[in-house]
């Protein structure tokens, strides 16, 4: 007796309409749960050019009878649920029947599966949605789906595919989040004879977070952990000084289930922003369980999107899990949400705001967001400083202070550098001066070549993207499928930080390739940030006074390319003002 029935109409009516099929992305997704709720150990997937071509998924699962083989194809056949009532406590991943259906109507379908329990399998083809052949087979138990010509029969999907690298970025985004979902089940893919990622079962979500991430990701993030009557969530999070550009960093799992919920990624975003994050996503590896009566899956034929009965409570359990956690690392969090970042300092007069004429062959003026003197207002930033109005020979570099400023003394006022942000400006400048001198950003080549371990999919971006990164200085090339290695890197940054840089590549590059400048100069920014030494390297004197002349030659020495304050300037006044002195008559007290 198979396990397939028939879903009658008012079930199916209920059910989310839409389309399954977007992608090859999607038709992995689709065969992965499938196999998932099968109760596979152990899932292998073979790709031929980012699964255009075809697509292989071998699971080891409870496989299907010859009729169910053939029923499965039927739309709305569904082994998963029966009535409208075991849609509100959906555990499965499939219960629409419609997966197979959908994808077996515009490609080219091979179907092997055999139960446990019987001695020989049955192999299905089907072609454009027509039932081609069924005949018994030889296979181990289990099933194995494979997808040929996706959109054979729908020309303009399949002209509207993206290259090969794009789809198979997808593909590997799919797999890395569902093998986060599930520790105890082997993953490995293959793409043409490569094998791109293998994750052994494991126990613990946490090794299953090292094995995906890599070691490094992984270190810098934070447990958090919450339980109470409605559920538990527990995941881990990056520290507020971290993160990244792109939302793709954030994982999160509800029951068991991959989503991409737009309200759940807000929570997160939100929780972390509280601690004055400064990249506008965090990194979070979330997986939330509640009773399925409290969520709804049912919402996005895609099931990437949930609804809450009672999101208020969903956002205030993220909020009290994040902040336990993130208070653990206060450090760090006093550093960041500091004051001063916009703050005024004690009355800047307007008449101090004297911004340095841009040297050299400008290539564009200040924004405004870097300056207001032209309206006549104070600038943004406390009072800023203009280090070459005249040159300041009596300006006197006195040290590295607190690990994160220069210090500097000039006759009538105390000056604080912040030695990350006049790096990072300052590598940001030079390098926009080179692309829009339609030159390649001059490179140092590396004595020793570093290696940085990447997810495979960030690999295959970086290759794909290889000429682009040439233009910007970096030099590398693939190691294997989950390192590349370094031998050159841009003019102006120090080695160390070259894995920090390298990582921070891929979330720009994948999506769109920049064609206009306004892309590079995103694109530079994040370098830049990432590239420049941090807050806590302890700085040489010759490094201190190095970077005191990086600010001294910067055409933009207020703000750094984020806006944030790059240099704060105390004039002696303030400090007598401060003494209780009246700073008409500090010459003579
Ligand atoms: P759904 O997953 O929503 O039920 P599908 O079209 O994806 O719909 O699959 C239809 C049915 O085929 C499933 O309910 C299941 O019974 C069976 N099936 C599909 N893939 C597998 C597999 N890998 N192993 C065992 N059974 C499968
Ligand atoms: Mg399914």
């Amino acid at each position: 007796m198979g396990r397939i029935v028939i879903l009658p109409d008012g079930v199916a009516n209920r059910i989310a309409a839409g389309e399954v099929v977007q992608r090859p992305a999607s038709v992995v997704k689709e065969l992965l749960d499938n196999a998932i709720d099968a109760a596979a150990h152990d899932i292998e997937i073979r790709l031929q050019r980012g699964g255009k071509q075809r697509i292989l998924v071998r699971d080891d699962g409870i496989g299907m009878d010859s009729e169910d083989a053939v029923l499965a194809f039927e739309r709305h056949a569904t082994s998963k649920i029966r009535t409208v009532d075991d849609l509100h406590c959906i555990r499965s991943l499939g219960f629409r029947g419609e997966a197979l259906a959908s994808i077996a109507a515009v490609s080219h379908v091979i179907l092997e599966t055999r139960p446990h329990d019987a001695d020989i399998g049955t192999r299905v083809e089907i072609i454009g949605g027509r039932l081609r052949k069924v005949e018994p087979v030889s296979v181990p138990p289990g099933t194995i789906v494979q997808v040929r010509n996706l959109f054979m029969n729908v020309p303009a999907r399949r002209k509207f595919l993206a290259a090969v690298s794009t789809e198979l970025a997808h593909i590997l985004r799919v797999v890395e989040n569902y093998a986060l979902a599930y520790p105890t089940i082997a993953f490995q893919l293959w793409h043409e004879q490569k094998e791109l990622l293998r994750y052994p079962a494991v126990q613990e979500p946490a090794e299953r977070v090292r094995q995906v991430v890599g070691g490094t990701v992984m270190d810098a993030l934070v447990p958090f952990r919450w339980s109470g009557e409605e559920g538990q969530l527990h995941g881990w999070i990056s520290v507020p000084h971290a993160g990244g550009s792109r939302p793709d960093g954030i994982h999160l799992f509800v029951n068991g289930r991959w989503v991409r919920d737009r309200f759940l990624l807000q929570v997160f975003r939100d929780a972390w922003r509280r601690f004055g994050a400064r990249q506008p996503y965090p990194y979070v590896i979330a997986y939330l369980n509640v009773d399925p009566d409290r969520v709804d899956v049912n919402v996005h034929p895609t099931k990437l999107e949930l609804r809450f009965r009672d999101p208020d409570r969903i956002r205030s359990i993220v909020f009290t899990a994040i902040e336990q956690a993130l208070q653990a690392r206060r450090p760090i969090v006093e550093w960041v949400a500091s004051p001063g970042r916009r703050q005024k300092f004690p009355q800047p007069p307007p008449s101090h705001v004297t911004l340095r004429a841009p040297t050299g062959s400008a290539l564009r003026p200040p924004s405004a967001g870097e300056s207001s003197t032209e309206s006549g207002e104070p600038a943004v930033v406390p009072e800023p400083v203009s280090p070459a109005a005249e040159p300041a020979p009596s300006r006197r570099v006195l040290g590295q202070w607190a690990g994160c400023y220069i210090v500097i003394l000039e006759p009538d006022a105390l000056l604080l550098i912040d030695q990350h942000l006049v790096h990072e400006r300052y590598l940001y400048e030079r390098w926009l001066d080179a692309l829009h001198a339609q030159s390649a950003i001059p490179h140092r080549t590396l004595l020793v070549p570093v290696p940085v371990d990447l997810r495979p999919s960030d690999v295959e971006t970086l290759i794909h993207h290889r000429q682009r990164l040439q233009q910007l200085g970096w030099h590398l090339e693939s190691f294997g499928p989950s390192t590349v290695v370094v031998h050159a890197i841009p003019i102006g940054m120090h080695a160390d930080q070259i894995p920090a840089a390298v990582q921070a590549l891929p979330a720009w590059l994948s999506e769109s390739a920049p064609e206009h400048a306004e892309g590079w100069d995103e694109i530079l920014k994040t370098l830049a940030c990432r590239s420049a030494i941090k807050k806590g390297d302890l700085l040489t004197p010759e490094r201190t006074h190095a970077l005191a002349d990086m600010w001294e030659r910067l055409r933009v020495p207020q703000v750094c390319p984020h806006g944030r304050t790059l240099s704060v300037r105390i004039p002696i006044r303030q400090v007598h003002r401060m003494f209780g002195r009246d700073w008409n008559v500090e010459a003579s007290s």
